[in-house]
């Protein structure tokens, strides 16, 4: 029988606010509010120390794409753990789980050939643009060195990872950057977009992407960095025909294209990766999160087989790795949450559920706050704004964010809600009613904060 535990609930308040430093938290506010201390989930939802039930409606951090209380992936981990805890990559070792994994990914990408493998996102971008400069480096032109990003990108927060961000506010107060980023625009039609049909903004944003290349030659750019679906940034699901008109002019530059399916791979966007979804190919992937969802840290990149060509050169050490590329219990419950993910098909769920969850949240779009509904599969952003005419976002000082997110929390919702509205991406196994229960509750919080 599961034992019951009991938790006592403002001893372990006490001690959060007496030692832990929360990430991306008001620090300050997070002293009067305090945690929610959660202990316990199954299926989409997670209860807290005090027995009140949310249902998950961002899947962790948009990476518990099979669901909470999976004791399969527990058992695995436990035999893994209890049989080899722990070998490394390095110096050509190797265990089942990894080379298993490895398999499994060139199977699901069969446009990359060889993987590495990471503890999380930042870590496999990081390995990504390092991997980019190499390979120009070992192709003789050390010059390309340059990556080209997107502004409201998110990349991760580690230095180099942090440079590719284009999000104001995870920079300030953190320089110097790391140099020899560049920025192309976000293609979110609600901001960016000057009035012009979809196929004139997509032509617009490729015309800049000309343009950017031209003025900063394409001797010097080594790759383009985007996430298929902007995520963290505000959800950008790019206009149609957007990665068709992308990927052939930076082919033409010799650019390499480095897809960031950190949120987007395994089934969130409806289909396995979102390179397929959107019908291209990228020279390099970077992945993580949902590869385990989110039981064990885990995450990787692909590379095509012409660029491990250049890679496996004779006179050269790859001087790249980390500790844990390739955990091998992480990489064994990768597999094996890879065996659910397709056993369940989870990805048609993400593909049905998402078309609801974007119908019904644009119903919002009567509310005179609500200026834009976007969303792709099992990730959309509802943006607020405090004059839908001029779009302008509200007063920071309102504390928006911080009122749609308690509201929410009541109604016993997890979502992430800032100043600028919400975001949502729930497991990929949520149900009908469950979508239907998650944008009431945001209905009911935009009601009670905004009016
Ligand atoms: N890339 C993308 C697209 C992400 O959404 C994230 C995390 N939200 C990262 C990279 C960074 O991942 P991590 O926090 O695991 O380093």
């Amino acid at each position: 029988m599961a034992q019951t535990l009991v938790w006592d609930t403002e001893k372990l308040l006490e001690q959060d606010l007496a030692h832990l430093l929360h990430p991306v938290t008001n620090l300050h506010r997070h002293r009067q509010s305090g945690p929610i201390v959660l202990v316990e989930g199954k299926g989409s939802r997670v209860r807290d120390t005090t027995g009140k039930w949310y249902l998950d409606g961002f899947a962790g951090l948009w990476n518990v794409n099979v669901g909470h209380g999976r004791s399969e992936l527990a058992e695995v981990a436990r035999e893994q753990m209890a049989r080899l805890a722990f070998q490394p990559t390095f110096f050509g070792l190797a265990t089942p789980p990894v080379i298993e994994l490895a398999v499994k990914l060139s199977e699901l990408l069969p446009h990359h050939s060889h993987f590495q493998f990471t503890s999380g996102g930042a870590e496999s971008n990081e390995t990504a643009i390092k991997i980019a400069r190499y390979y120009w480096s070992l192709s003789g032109r050390p010059q390309k060195t340059k990556i080209l990003s997107r502004r409201m990108a998110y990349h991760g927060i580690a230095m180099g990872s942090l440079a590719a961000t284009g999000v104001p506010a995870y920079h300030a107060d953190f320089g110097p950057l790391a140099p020899g980023f560049i920025y192309a625009s976000a293609p979110l039609a609600y901001r960016n977009n000057p009035g012009l049909s979809e196929a004139e903004f997509v032509a617009m944003l490729a015309a800049e992407l000309e343009e950017i290349i031209q003025r900063e030659g394409a001797e010097t750019i080594a790759a383009f960095i985007g996430e298929p679906v902007q995520g963290a940034g505000g959800v950008v699901p790019p206009p149609k025909g957007y990665w068709q008109a992308i990927t052939p002019i930076l082919k033409k530059h010799q650019i390499l294209l480095i897809a960031d399916e950190v949120i987007t791979g395994f089934g969130r966007t409806g289909q396995m990766f979102a390179q397929q979804t959107y019908g291209f190919q990228a020279d390099i992937t970077s992945f993580a999160k949902g590869i385990t969802s989110g039981y064990i840290p885990l995450g990787g990149v692909g590379v095509t087989r012409e660029i491990f060509e250049v890679l496996a050169t004779p006179d050269r050490m790859f001087m790249h790795g980390f500790t844990y590329s390739g955990h091998p219990v992480a990489c064994a419950v990768g597999l094996a949450n890879i065996a659910i993910l397709e056993r369940e098909r989870l990805w048609e769920n993400a593909a049905v559920r998402g078309e609801q969850l974007l119908r019904r949240l644009q119903e919002l779009e009567t509310h005179p706050f609500v200026g834009n509904v976007r969303g792709k599969g099992l990730m959309a952003a509802l943006e607020v704004v405090e004059d839908k005419a001029s779009k302008k976002t509200f007063d920071p000082a309102r504390g928006i964010g911080g009122k749609l997110q308690a509201a929410s929390r009541k109604r016993g919702l997890i979502a992430r809600c800032n100043d600028t509205g919400f975001a949502v991406a729930p497991p990929l196994i949520i149900s009908e009613a469950e979508v239907d229960e998650m944008v009431n509750i945001l209905a009911e919080s935009l009601d009670e904060v905004l009016g």
